[in-house]
């Protein structure tokens, strides 16, 4: 999927390593979240403590790890970065914990993947900066503290609903990703293509932008699309025309949506009736995991009043009808 949110290559993720902002000044967007973060990591500064725990949460691709590493570079700290499903055993995370210098920043990606026995670790670090571990086994086996250095945590996740409750209590601030606005993510396009030395006008900037899908990994991964195709096709400058043209190659269609949307509206809609729908049934009929579905495809669809979700399942709506260029039947009342 040439637009799919996560990165796919070790190329890819040097690129989007080189385009991420540094600095909360160089962050398109995300104002509420911005400003907040902006007011307490200035406090925590002038206290010369760490930062409360962050978590953050939003579809992949919005800018979660790029924030991280912000925190870290504000607060003049390191950042030490996992994932959930990485940490297997509750002494790869102790042994992470007790590397922490002062005020570090420890960003684990998919929180809501950590196993049980990992996350119980966490509570009591999170607490009092303390772990218990266990030395010994059997009979001789007993458990003995460790003070860490007082650190932030960072959990990213796609959806806060997965966190269990004790873990979602510890985190002082919590901050959701909402898509981008078309304004900002033409600034973000702008900018990238400055950084990797592209000539691209204004409505070329604007044309990716609005086929992004409120996503800046993927108008980043667009904008290096149709780089390609100018150079190859035209005199290498992006403009509204050879970005449409490029887009459409890519089957990103003038509404932003992308084979994988298109095929899961499509379904709904010629093989269930327009819904309701369940959403595993939905997904055996795409052949794309549940999770897929939920994390990636449905919110942006949701968002922009092309799927309904229902108590009964999920449901095409008059917009997805008009979309696919079919008329909605008149009995619904949708
Ligand atoms: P996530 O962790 O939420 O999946 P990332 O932080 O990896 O997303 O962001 C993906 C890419 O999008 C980054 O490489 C970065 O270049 C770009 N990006 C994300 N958010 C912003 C932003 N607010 N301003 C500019 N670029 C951004």
């Amino acid at each position: 999927r040439i637009v799919a949110p996560q990165s796919s290559s070790p190329n890819e993720d040097t690129l989007e390593r080189a385009l991420r902002p540094r600095m909360l000044s160089d962050y398109v967007g995300q104002h509420n979240v911005r400003e907040q973060l902006e007011i307490f990591i200035t406090a925590a500064r002038q206290r010369n403590e760490s930062l409360d725990h962050v978590l953050l949460f939003g579809p992949p691709g919005l800018g979660k790890t790029t924030l991280a590493h912000i925190i870290a570079q504000e607060m003049g700290v390191q950042l030490r970065q996992t994932s959930g499903p990485v940490l297997e055993r509750p002494g790869d995370l102790a042994a992470m914990l007790t590397n922490l210098e002062r005020n570090d920043v420890l960003f684990i990606d998919e929180i809501h993947r950590l196993s049980p026995v990992v996350e119980e670790i966490l509570y009591p670090a999170l607490e009092d900066f303390q772990i218990d571990i266990m030395i010994g086994e059997g009979p001789a086996a007993r458990s003995v503290k460790i003070d860490l250095q007082p650190f932030t945590l960072v959990g990213a996740t796609t959806r806060a609903g997965m966190l269990t409750n004790p873990l979602r209590d510890r985190f002082g601030i919590v901050s959701r990703l909402e898509f981008y606005s078309v304004t900002d993510l033409t600034h973000i396009v702008t900018r990238s293509a400055g950084l990797l030395n592209v000539t691209i006008t204004p409505d070329g900037s604007q044309e990716i932008a609005r086929r992004a899908r409120g996503t800046p990994r993927i108008a980043n991964r667009l904008l290096r699309r149709v780089r390609d195709y100018a150079e190859v096709k035209s005199d290498g400058v992006i403009n509204a025309d050879t970005a449409n043209a490029a887009l459409s190659m890519l089957d990103v269609d003038p509404q932003g949506l992308d084979l994988m949307d298109r095929k899961l509206l499509d379904a709904i809609v010629h093989k269930f009736d327009g819904g309701p729908v369940g959403v595993d049934s939905l997904a055996a009929a795409i052949g794309e995991e549940r999770d897929t579905i939920e994390d990636v495809i449905e919110p942006y669809l949701i968002q922009h009043g092309y799927l309904q979700r229902t108590p009964r399942g999920r449901m095409a709506t008059q917009t997805t009808w008009r979309h696919l260029g079919l008329t909605a039947p008149t009995s619904r009342d949708n």
